[in-house]
């Protein structure tokens, strides 16, 4: 099985480093590690968890863990191992929740810092004009959506699940069905506090040192430790109507998706999913929604189709005596051309909607289905390569089952900012597709990972026939000449600024865009 992550390292007990003598300077430095004088500590034992990820199929263990309290231990240790210079090959990861797919997070005999024991500072939030919240770049989206409810607010826009740091999504974009209108989650930060890869700690905005502001956001941790961001509010919904419907046309399906984000009075929330080949998909769906006509729904059938599902949100307040939900949404939805039988509808509290893939999460814990690997890819595609690439992705390559969701919708990217480090595909509308299958290590069936990792290789390969109109989202590749194909027209900058924070690429070296001089 060709899984990228050639090193299993899990099975092998961290060699102490008292032990080693591979490497006399990595010795001298871990040494000099304990002397570090620290609000929080290093553990050299049993780290087993810092070389774990959500992909689950790659695992590279550390010789140490920092687990930090302050903003100086960050800072102390990297400039700790900056003097080193390059007489040590020794690299270091902020981990945010561990929730990166190939290994991005981890560091093979480095050092790992688990941020979410970074507590600094605690949690402000800012009411007035433009309100605003300060949090650590180790905090959980999750804790920034409860404390800002406190006082009626709430972040703008979002991923569609929140136990992920702050930092984690900001050194990649944050996406979800708010983008179209708010941007990602990178064009929603008004400052940043960055450990570059020298150790030290700069503030940085758009007024103040903005090349590292931008260059930190979609930048893949590599150059610097976001140690705190200012995350731009508004005031937050009460409820949310949330609202499916299905298509078998691919045609409509986008041409609705698309008129949707491009309205000015449009739904506040639009996704999409793929279906193939899904019994019962309406009934399954009824824990959840209600369909609007119960005998038509209960009449249709989905399995051995492939299906185009338009799942949006209106938020609202009961409240409002102005509020007139069910008429603004029925003007909306009388402009689409979805199957009529298959509309289902909810009205849940906006914690519950924003919250809603931890239900989802729960119930495969429950079965020890979330600890399983996760062979997911996660593409972005023009508007105008998105009908082909639908016809031979759709049609010829995944045509049996999918093993997990398939997202796919819209974004308007004109608006989005482009000094950010993040690259998009060339044009102002594209597409996210993610495909989000779980595997069965040991299956040789459809459900295994190396049947999963083929198709998803086909369907790279297919990909990669045009690179301009099409490119990874959590991009991983293997060469350097990947990251410059990848990089596009930003290559450049990338390796700019890449020797302006973190000339010696001590950071983030499970991206594997550099490799740390010796
Ligand atoms: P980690 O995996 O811990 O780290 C990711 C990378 O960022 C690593 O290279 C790490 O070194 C670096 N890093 C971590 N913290 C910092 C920091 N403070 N400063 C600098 N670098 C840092 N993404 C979306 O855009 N939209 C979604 O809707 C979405 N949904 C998801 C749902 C699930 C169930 C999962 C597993 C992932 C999802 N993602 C989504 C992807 C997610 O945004 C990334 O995997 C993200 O990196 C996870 O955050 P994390 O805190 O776990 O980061």
């Amino acid at each position: 099985t060709n899984l990228l992550c050639s090193n299993l390292l899990l099975a092998t007990p961290a060699t102490p480093p008292h032990l080693d003598s591979s490497d006399s300077n990595t010795n001298t430095l871990l040494y000099s590690l304990e002397t570090l004088s620290l609000d929080g500590y290093f553990t050299f034992q049993n780290n087993y968890h810092a070389a774990m990820d959500f992909g689950n199929t790659c695992h590279f263990l550390p010789l140490a863990v920092l687990h930090p309290e302050s903003v100086s231990d960050i800072s102390s240790t990297i400039k700790h191992v900056f003097k080193m210079g390059s007489g040590s090959d020794l690299t270091v990861a902020a981990r945010g929740h561990g929730h990166s797919l190939q290994g991005q997070a981890q560091a093979h005999r480095g050092i790992v810092i688990n941020m979410e024991s970074l507590e600094e500072p605690e949690m402000q939030v800012y009411t007035g004009e433009q309100p605003y919240a300060d949090v650590s770049g180790g905090q959980l989206w999750i804790n920034v959506l409860h404390e800002t409810l406190r006082h009626g607010l709430a972040p703008k826009s979002w991923t569609d699940y929140l136990y992920l740091t702050v930092g984690g999504t900001l050194s990649y974009a944050g996406i979800s069905g708010q983008a179209f209108r708010h941007g990602p989650q990178i064009d929603n930060v008004y400052q940043l506090e960055v450990v570059t890869g020298k150790g030290e700690v700069v503030t940085c905005s758009e007024n103040q040192n903005a090349d590292l502001f931008y260059g930190v956001q979609g930048g893949l941790g590599q150059f610097g430790i976001i140690t705190r961001a200012r995350i731009s509010l508004e005031p937050a919904p009460k409820m949310v109507k949330w609202i499916r419907v299905l298509y078998s046309d691919f045609a409509l399906f986008t041409k609705d998706q698309e008129h949707l984000i491009s309205s000015q009075d449009s739904f506040d929330y639009i996704e999409g999913f793929v279906m193939i080949n899904r019994t019962g998909l309406l009934n399954n769906w009824r824990s959840s929604f209600n369909p609007k006509d119960p005998l038509q729904a209960s009449r249709f059938r989905s399995d051995g189709r492939t299906l185009y599902c338009l799942e949006m949100a209106k938020n609202f307040n009961p409240d409002d005596p102005t509020d007139t939900i069910n008429q603004k949404t029925e003007s909306l939805l009388s402009e689409l051309s979805y199957i009529p039988s298959t509309l289902v509808l909810s009205e849940v509290s906006y914690l519950d909607f924003l919250d809603r893939v931890h239900v989802s999460e729960k119930k495969l814990r429950a079965k020890g289905l979330w600890e399983v690997p996760h062979p997911w890819m996660n593409l972005l595609v023009t508007k105008s390569k998105i009908n082909e690439f639908n016809a031979e992705v759709f049609g010829n390559i995944l045509t049996d089952t999918s093993n997990g969701p398939i997202l796919i919708y819209p974004v308007n990217t004109s608006k989005w900012n482009a000094k950010t480090s993040f690259v998009t595909p060339g044009e102002d509308m594209i597409y996210l597709v993610g495909f989000l299958p779980s595997a069965v290590t040991s299956s040789t069936g459809k459900d295994g990972l190396h049947h999963i990792m083929t198709r998803n290789k086909r369907i790279l390969e297919y990909c990669a026939t045009d690179p301009v109109r099409i490119k990874q989202y959590l991009p991983h590749y293997s060469t350097q000449e990947e990251w410059r194909a990848h990089f596009g027209p930003k290559w450049q900058t990338f390796l700019q600024r890449k020797s302006a924070y973190d000339p010696l690429a001590i950071l983030a070296p499970g991206q594997r865009i550099f490799k740390k001089a010796r």
